[in-house]
């Protein structure tokens, strides 16, 4: 799962990002409203964590712009304390939840997480994938009742297909979705990430699907064309 963190503070912002990165998101930074506007209308972002208090253009209005030009990712709005106008108005423009400063870092992880399930249509906490158990809370994937040794770029592929299950992802999509953006990205790698899953988990639960990429097929379950 990849964010767009949207903070001028400097030390907020780095704070933030470690916490997020700990908890194995892929995560952008930027600091000023033009770059966030920027970013949001052209990277495929899972989640966006915007301040409303940014230089060069305000959060309220970067929302808007991305909510204008149909970028439907979860936003999650921080603004000051008490300022309940914020919050309102931050809603009507599109925001999808709100954590107003100071916040403690379990409540923002708490947030995205709920914000990323209910954006791929998940209502419990854990998704489930035949044996395969997904814990957001923990960064971690169980096979029946064993923890999972992943990498954390094996983590994130497999995470984003149990988001995705029954989905069909390209090679493309899970590249912009599993490295940031100054990541040196190379989509071969995901071909290695797939053949090392598959051995650690039963083969057939990832699907090559000729031309269009992989499909996390759930046993019992009916899987999208
Ligand atoms: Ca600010």
């Amino acid at each position: 799962m990849r964010l767009l963190l949207v903070e001028d503070e400097p030390l907020l912002s780095a704070q933030l990002k470690d916490v997020l990165q700990k908890a194995s998101y892929v995560v952008d930074v930027v600091h000023d409203g033009i770059e966030a506007e920027y970013q949001g209308l052209h990277e495929p972002y899972d989640l966006a964590v915007l301040d409303l208090g940014l230089p060069g253009r305000d959060g309220l209005s970067v929302l808007r712009a991305w909510r204008q030009a149909n970028r439907s990712m979860p936003v999650l709005i921080l603004t000051a304390r008490d300022n309940w106008h914020d919050k309102v108005v931050g809603i009507d423009a599109g925001a999808d939840d709100y954590l107003t400063k100071p916040f403690h870092s379990e409540e923002l992880l708490a947030r995205v997480r709920a914000l990323l399930r209910r954006a791929a249509g998940h209502a419990s906490a854990d998704i489930c994938c035949g044996p395969l158990r997904l814990d957001p809370r923990q960064a971690r994937i169980w096979l029946d009742d064993a923890p999972l040794e992943l990498t954390s770029h094996e983590y994130r592929v497999l995470a984003y297909l149990m988001m995705h299950r029954g989905e069909a992802v390209s090679r493309t999509e899970l590249t912009e979705h599993i490295y940031a953006q100054d990541f040196d990205r190379d989509s071969n790698t995901i071909e290695v990430f797939i053949a090392r899953l598959r051995r650690k988990i039963p083969a057939h639960l990832i699907q090559t699907l000729r031309g269009l990429g992989y499909r996390l097929a759930c046993p019992g379950e009916t899987s999208a064309p």
